[in-house]
C-alpha cells in the first residue's frame, strides 16, 4: 500500500454529523424507551411483526442462527455465497454452526442456482443466506421456492441494503428472518449495530429467549462509542482520512474472519444516532444513485446491472478483465486517493483459520470474482471531480488491455 498524505477517498462511508451524535447523547438520557421507539419505527417501515437491534450484523446473525437451531436441533449447517463478508462465516462459527458454500454466478454475484439446488439436498442444512453483496439483490423468492419444500430456512443477509430497494420492494424483509448491518462502511451507520428483522411469531419467539439472554451495554461502552463516533465524524472526510488510513494498528478495510466478538444490545446512545434514519437514507440512497449515473455516463459499466435500473449501491461492482488489471487500478487509485477498492480478500474457503469446511470442494466462479473484482465509491463525499479522474484512470486501463 502506498502512502499517501492528502485528500483521501474512503471506499464507503455513511457520514454521521455532529448533530447526529447530539441526539446520541440526548437517545443516552432518554435509555430504553430510545431503542424502543427505533424498534417501532424498524417495524412500521419494514411491515414485520418482530425487530431487535443488536451491536452488530454479525451479532444479529448469530442471534438469528442461534435460534433457528433451538427451533431445529437436528440441522447444524449453513449455507452462503462462497464469496461474502468475512463477518458471515465468523456468526456461523459463533453460533456453534458449521458453513457450507455454494459458488456464485460471475454475472449476478448472487447464488449460482444450479449449484444451490445440489446444495439443498443436504439434510443438515438449517437455513441458506441469499445475500444483498454491495446492495444488489439477491433472487431471495427463488431461494424460499427451493428451501421451503425442503425445511429449510431463508435468512436474508441484507447487511450492505439497510433502506435498499428493488422493483418497488423493500430488501431485507422476504426471508424467514433478516438482518442489516449498521457498521461503518454500510448503508446507514450509527458506528456499529445489528438489526434483526421477521415477520415469524414462532422465529421471534425463539429469538428474543436469546435476546433476552444478552447483556446490555453499560455506561463505559456507551461513553466509547461516543468518542468512537466523535472520531469518526471527523476522521471519514476525505481531507483527513489519510491519516486512519496509513495507520497499520487501525486495519481500516480489512475483513478479519474472528468468531470471538461481542454480542450485546444496541445501546441507547446509538438509538439516538439513528434519530431521522428514514430520511437520512433516503438522503444518501439518492445522492448514491447520482454518482452512480454519473459512473456509467462515463462509460463504467458494471457487469451487474442495465444501465436502465441501476439497484440502490452502496459500492459500485465492477468485474475487471484480470487480476493483473485489479492489482494495477487498485495500486494507481491508491496513489491517487480514489477510493477505489477490492471486494473481499479471498473466497470463504481461503480463510485459513476456517477448518471445518468440507475437504476438496471448489469455487471456481467465486474465485474468479474475488480475483477481478474492484468497487468504486459512491458515498457523499465524492465530488465530480473524483468521478472524472475515476474514469479518466479507467480510461488508461481499457486502452491497455
Ligand atoms: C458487514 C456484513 C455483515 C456483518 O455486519 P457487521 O455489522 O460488520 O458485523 C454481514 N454480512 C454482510 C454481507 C456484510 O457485508
Amino acid at each position: 500500500m502506498a502512502f499517501r498524505i492528502g485528500r483521501t477517498l474512503p471506499p464507503a462511508a455513511a457520514p454521521i454529523s455532529l448533530k447526529d451524535i447530539m441526539s446520541g447523547v440526548a437517545g443516552l438520557f432518554e435509555g430504553e424507551s430510545s431503542r424502543n421507539w427505533f424498534e417501532e419505527e424498524l417495524r412500521d417501515y419494514y411491515q414485520v411483526g418482530h425487530c431487535f437491534t443488536v451491536s452488530s450484523g454479525k451479532a444479529a446473525l448469530a442471534l438469528i442462527l442461534q435460534a433457528l437451531h433451538d427451533l431445529s436441533p437436528e440441522r447444524d449447517e449453513v449455507l452462503i455465497p462462497a464469496y461474502t463478508c468475512y463477518s458471515v462465516p465468523s456468526a456461523i462459527i459463533r453460533a456453534g454452526l458449521r458453513v457450507r458454500l455454494c459458488d456464485v454466478s460471475t454475472e449476478t454475484l448472487d447464488f449460482d442456482f444450479d449449484k444451490l439446488v445440489e446444495e439443498l439436498a443436504n439434510p443438515r442444512l438449517l437455513c441458506v443466506l441469499p445475500t444483498h453483496l454491495f446492495g444488489l439483490p439477491a433472487d431471495v423468492e427463488r431461494v424460499k421456492a427451493l428451501a421451503r419444500e425442503r425445511g429449510i430456512f431463508v435468512v436474508e443477509d441484507a447487511a450492505q441494503a439497510m433502506g435498499a430497494e428493488w422493483s418497488g420492494s423493500k430488501l431485507g424483509s422476504a426471508g424467514d428472518a433478516g438482518l442489516f448491518s449498521m457498521g461503518r462502511g454500510k448503508a446507514f451507520s450509527t458506528v456499529n449495530g445489528g438489526i434483526i428483522v421477521t415477520d415469524n411469531d414462532r422465529i421471534a419467539v425463539a429469538i428474543g429467549k436469546r435476546f433476552d439472554a444478552i447483556p446490555v451495554c453499560g455506561a463505559l461502552d456507551s461513553l466509547k462509542l461516543l468518542i468512537y463516533a466523535l472520531a469518526m465524524s471527523l476522521l471519514i472526510h476525505p481531507w483527513i482520512f489519510w491519516l486512519p488510513k496509513s495507520l497499520p494498528f487501525l486495519k481500516l478495510g480489512e475483513t478479519r474472519f474472528d468468531p470471538d466478538f461481542s454480542i450485546r444490545r444496541l445501546t441507547s446512545f446509538q438509538a439516538g444516532l439513528a434519530k431521522g434514519w428514514i430520511n437520512k437514507i433516503m438522503v444518501l440512497k439518492g445522492t448514491r444513485a447520482a454518482i452512480a449515473e454519473k459512473i456509467t455516463g462515463y462509460g463504467i459499466m458494471s457487469q451487474y446491472f442495465q444501465k436502465t435500473a441501476i439497484p440502490d449501491l452502496i459500492r459500485f461492482p465492477v468485474l475487471l478483465t484480470d487480476t493483473d488489471a485489479k492489482r494495477d487500478i487498485l495500486v494507481k487509485s491508491d496513489k491517487m486517493g480514489l477510493g477505489i477498492a477490492d471486494g473481499y480478500p479471498d473466497t470463504i474457503d481461503g480463510i485459513e483459520k476456517l477448518s471445518t469446511l468440507p475437504e476438496g470442494a471448489k469455487f471456481p466462479a467465486a474465485k474468479d470474482v474475488a480475483e477481478r473484482i474492484v468497487t468504486l465509491p459512491v458515498h457523499p463525499f465524492v465530488k465530480d471531480r473524483d468521478v472524472k479522474r475515476i474514469a479518466g484512470l479507467f480510461k488508461t486501463m481499457t486502452t491497455k488491455m
